[in-house]
This record gives C-alpha cells, structure tokens and sequence, in this order.
C-alpha cells in the first residue's frame, strides 16, 4: 500500500459563472510515500487563478502572492499531473476539506464531481485524532496541535505551504502509525464519497415538504404525559418550527420546538418541549 498526502491552499473568490464563491486551488502540495512511509516523490506546484486576485488574507496565512500564481499551471494541467502521481494509492488529506474543494474546482471546469482518479481515501485528521487524547469539547485538532502534542516543532517546516504541511502531515503520520486501524479507515473514492462531500446540507422550513414526517409535530405533555390544546398553529423562527400549547390535563402552558435538517444521510431532527414560563420581570430600579 502507497499513501498520497495531499494539502491544497486555495483563495476564495467570486466565480461569475457559478454566481458564487468558490474557493479557487492556487497550490497543490502532495508527498507519496511507500508501505514503510518512506518519501518515494513530491508534488509542488501552483496554479494560476481564473477567477480573481489573491487576498489579503490568504497572502498572511500562506505567504503565496499574485507574483507567485502568475505563472502557474492552469488548473486542469495541474490536476491531471496530480492525478498521475496518486494513481492507485490512498490519498490522505488533513480533514476532508482538502478532498471536498478539489472537487468543487474539478466540477468548476468540467461539470462533473466524480474525479478520475483509482485511488481510495482516509481522513488523516480523524485517523490522528483518534490516536490522540481527546480534545476538550469535542474540538476538531489542527495539524500544528497534533505535531505538538506528538513532540514535532512545526516551526521547522513553514506551515501553510501546501508541500510543507504535506511533509508534516507524514511525520504525524509516521509517529502514530497503526496500518491495521489506519486500514480500517480507508473508503473507496465512489460515487457516494463523491455525492456526500458535495452534499449541500439546508433546513427544512416548508411543512409540506415530503421529506417531513407529520408525526414529529405530535406532542404530549412532559410533566404529566397529558394531551395538549394549542390555539394557534405552527410558526416558524430562526429555521425551526415552534408552537405554544396548553396541557389539557395540569393547565401547564408548554413551548415545543421542531427542526429539520436535510443531510446526505438522511433528515435529522431535533424536538423539544418545554414549560412556557412567562419572562422574568425587570428587576426594580433601586430606589
Ligand atoms: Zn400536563
């Protein structure tokens, strides 16, 4: 097994054709390296952007500069390369943004999402971070949190530089290395990874829509299981569904919210109901 880790830098810009942002790759940087994680090959090169300037931002966190892409590659030449260098290995990126944006471009020039490229692919973000203490709150670990807490000085590669993060991402890759649990996370780049990363999640907020199940608006009472009367019918607030009802079995006055979200995987909802209490009055003005 070959392994391709992959780190692009991109600049946001608006794309007239799309009548939106795309987030337009300026550099690929990739390392592939063997079945004993040796260094086999690089890929370093930047891509001339179509769509607009680089900004301000993207030249402080990246250092890249408009005199730096100008004579880049176009990006279908540097993906077509990319593509013969990763061929048939498992492609690792630092969460799967990286993977989600080549698409994006991929699809900016040909219409299409589904690259062609045999490989597979493991989110090496999660992989590391399943190899490393858990992070207060659940928070997602950075690259540069990662090589610290694994005793690498990321100051030693220059971060941001699609090749170097690459090269960093393989020395974390290297001190926490398991190829079995690793294994056990690689996926088929297929028609599914491909419609779910390109999958634009939304909230529900039409009750008609089909996707909706009616019986999720059905509520009893939380304090005494009693059936409720409500006067006025749902309304809709902050993108979810609220109504105000009255128990007809302890008088209590209840407040039930219901949120739907279209995901890949499918509907998710989230319900609550709660007492209705009236606002807390101002507290009085100190004499
Ligand atoms: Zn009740």
């Amino acid at each position: 097994m070959e392994y391709t880790i992959l780190d692009l830098e991109w600049n946001s810009a608006y794309a007239p054709k799309i009548g939106g942002y795309l987030n337009e790759i300026i550099q690929f940087g990739a390392v592939r390296l063997d079945s004993h994680l040796q260094v086999i090959d690089t890929y370093d090169t930047f891509v001339r952007p179509q769509t607009g300037r680089i900004t301000r931002l993207v030249t402080e966190l990246t250092n890249i500069t408009d005199d730096d892409v100008k004579n880049g590659r176009l990006f279908m030449d540097a993906f077509r390369r990319f593509c013969r260098f990763a061929q048939d290995s498992v492609i690792l990126t630092w969460s799967d943004g990286d993977l989600r944006e080549l698409i994006h471009n991929y699809r900016y020039y040909t219409g299409k999402i589904e690259l062609p490229l045999r490989a597979q692919y493991a989110d090496l973000q999660e992989y590391c971070q399943s190899r490393l203490p858990a992070l207060p709150g659940g928070r997602q670990l950075g690259l540069a949190d990662a090589a610290v807490q694994l005793g690498l000085d990321p100051e030693a590669f220059a971060l941001h530089r699609a090749i170097d993060d690459s090269l960093l991402s393989a020395e974390c890759l290297r001190c926490t290395f398991d190829e079995a649990e690793l294994a056990r996370r690689i996926i088929p780049m297929d028609t599914r990874l491909y419609q779910r990363l390109t999958f634009k999640a939304r909230f529900i907020t039409d009750r008609r829509d089909p996707l909706i199940d009616p019986a999720q608006f059905e509520f009893v009472c939380p304090l005494c299981g009693g059936e409720l009367a409500g006067k006025e019918d749902w309304g809709l607030h902050n993108r979810q569904f609220f109504r105000r009802f009255t128990c007809r079995a302890c008088g209590k006055k209840l407040k039930a919210r219901v949120q739907f979200k279209e995901k890949f995987e499918g509907v998710q909802v989230k319900r609550s109901i709660q007492e209705d209490l009236p606002k807390p009055a101002p507290a009085e003005a100190e004499a």
